[in-house]
């Protein structure tokens, strides 16, 4: 069976930059609907207006299982900084800051 690229996944993924997204992973459980690989992606696209990116998105590229959640959120009070760490809204691991 054919599988996607990660960057070809995240491609899929509503408002999510190949090659610009923060953290990646591939993870043990696999798509509900093919069995296939899922890849969890987060993304940081915040200025001053925090902005998250969750999606998994399943590699099989004829099936189109997607998990995607944006959150918005305006924060004046100082930010959160980059120490503060994110999790996966659907699987709950710990997002790896890399940028
Ligand atoms: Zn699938
Ligand atoms: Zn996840």
């Amino acid at each position: 069976m054919r599988q996607m690229s990660i960057e070809e996944a995240i491609g899929r993924a509503p408002g999510m930059s190949p090659g610009r997204y923060r953290d990646v992973k591939i993870l043990e459980e696999k798509c509900p609907r093919c069995g296939s690989k899922i890849v969890c992606v987060y993304d940081d696209l915040g200025t001053v207006e925090y902005y998250d990116n969750y999606a998994h998105v399943c590699l099989n590229p004829d099936c189109d299982f997607i998990l995607h959640e944006e959150t918005f959120s305006c924060d004046m009070g100082g930010g959160r900084g980059y120490e503060v760490s994110e999790a996966c809204l659907f699987c709950g691991r710990q997002i790896q800051m890399t940028g």
